[in-house]
């Protein structure tokens, strides 16, 4: 076929789908009747389920595996008939098992403690040994101490070595880890970051399911207070034990669940949000909200009778806390129709109030979002925010050049609760988490019935300077969250 013909192809093309367009319900129309489905819809008792009766679900676990069956239910009952799972072997999961601690010099006193996700258990029957406070983690000054750190347990200075918004901070945490462990440390204590005197400290980030070199425990942020004072007026000996259960290598699953689009179904639009969640608490904020959503959002999609232009994967992923492993995995399993991917909107930051999206740093996707950002007014979260992080499944798709969107809502009680034993149910306001899935539903829907991309992939070059124009290391950025 010569080239000439092509603008014709293209006009005729255009008018069909104009014809086609003006065939259906206006969008306005769509984006009205999937609002109202979601908010009319039972968005909580979800959520319940979820929370109350399958309960905290590590990935790897067998309430993860309840959790990935139920969710392969939920999206059953929408009508969508494209449910599958994808399965993939994580390294280990992990269980906690019982942890204690106490002092038993100069004072004899137990210690509120607990392990870290994903840690080893401490030999049984415990470590017994003196407690060393440690403010700098840089390789070298931890070598020129190895006298001194031999047979020690560490505890970690919090202020000194995560300083707010240094983003290398947690990196140079994780990698210590090893050095503590070639160096003799028996354990190493993490305070906790909030009063309270609660262990609750689970996460170190992107471990991707292996197991940490050495036992890393956390301990309540007063206790740690405690033991600094302790500290300053001489030695303290500590004994620790912690024992949890680690398979080895597990089977998991994400859940997809795919509409096909009507127009150019090859085209596909991802929502998504990770099922797996911590053991303290029970995921309610994180992540059984955004899990909620999602199901509503394929509910109320799948309601119209009617797909978008292009099709949308709903995709419930595994292991995002000691991963991100599922949504690495999916887009290693999907390498080849990543180019078909117009973009990936992530929930994934509980149920405060919605404001809108957060286009993760990129211009083009903001300008091509602003009309489809209007038409959420009525749900009032038509902001659009620059903001780019890398802390959740939407970052794996942002390294590879693929437009990526986090839902943008209130974060303050979410911080304050996610990963800890105060994440459940009842933190959580029903009328916002409807109008997060609300929104999540309308945008996503919106996106794929779009007449043009709302903006094209982008190359390595560009993504890096994207990280480091928000003040990120794009080298460390890859490393922890390459697919
Ligand atoms: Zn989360």
């Amino acid at each position: 076929m010569g080239n000439y013909l092509r603008p014709t192809i293209v006009s005729l093309v255009t008018a069909i789908a104009l014809m086609f367009s003006e065939a259906r319900a206006q969008p306005e129309d769509a984006l009205s009747r999937i609002s109202r489905t979601v908010v009319t819809g039972e968005s909580a008792e979800l959520l319940r389920q979820l929370t109350d009766e399958i309960g905290a679900r590590l990935a790897g676990s067998a309430a993860y595996e309840r959790a990935v069956q139920w969710a392969v239910e939920k999206f059953r009952e929408t009508g969508i008939t494209d449910v599958r799972r994808e399965a993939f072997v994580l390294p280990n999961s992990w269980l906690r098992g019982h942890a204690r601690a106490r002092i038993v010099n100069p004072v004899a006193r137990d210690l509120r403690v607990g392990s870290v996700g994903w840690g080893p258990s401490t030999p049984a029957g415990g470590v017994r040994g003196e407690l060393m406070l440690v403010s700098d983690l840089s390789p070298a000054t931890l070598r020129s101490q190895s006298m001194r750190l031999d047979k020690r347990i560490v505890l970690i200075d919090l202020e000194k070595v995560l300083p707010p918004d240094e983003p290398l901070a947690f990196a140079r945490l994780r990698n210590s880890f090893a050095v503590f462990k070639e160096l003799g440390v028996q354990a190493v204590l993490l305070p906790h970051d909030a009063p309270g005197n609660a262990a609750g400290w689970v996460d170190t980030g992107n471990a991707r399911g292996a197991i940490l070199p050495l036992p890393v425990g956390d301990i309540g942020w007063e206790d740690s207070l405690l033991l600094r004072r302790h500290l300053a007026r001489g030695p303290v000996t500590l004994e620790a034990e912690w024992q949890n259960t680690i398979s080895g290598p597990v089977q998991v699953s994400n859940v997809i669940a795919e509409i096909s689009g009507s127009e150019a179904p090859r085209e596909w639009v991802l929502l998504g949000a990770h099922l797996d969640s911590w053991d303290l608490g029970t995921g309610a904020h994180d992540n059984g909200t955004g899990v909620v959503m999602v199901l509503e959002a394929a509910r109320a999609i799948a309601s119209l009778g009617r797909p978008p232009r292009r099709s949308i994967r709903f995709a419930l992923w595994a292991a995002e806390e000691p991963g991100p492993a599922g949504s690495a995995m999916f887009i290693k399993r999907h390498t080849g129709e990543l180019r078909d991917c117009v973009a990936v909107l992530n929930t994934d930051n509980g149920a405060g109030r919605p404001r809108g999206w957060h286009v993760n740093g990129r211009t083009d996707v903001r300008e091509a979002m602003a009309p489809i950002a209007a038409r959420l007014q009525n749900p009032d979260a038509a902001e659009l925010s620059m903001d780019l992080s890398c802390a959740s499944d939407d970052c794996p798709f942002l390294l590879e050049g693929i437009p990526a969107l986090k839902l943008w809502v209130d974060t303050a009680q979410y911080r304050r609760l996610h990963h800890q034993a105060s994440d459940t149910f009842d933190k959580v306001d029903a009328e916002l988490l409807r109008r997060g899935a609300a929104v999540a539903a309308m945008t996503t829907y919106a996106i794929a019935d779009h007449p043009g991309r709302i903006g094209q992939h982008i190359g390595e070059d560009a993504v890096r300077q994207l990280l480091r124009s928000a003040g990120l290391d794009a080298d460390l950025v890859y490393t922890l969250w390459r697919p």
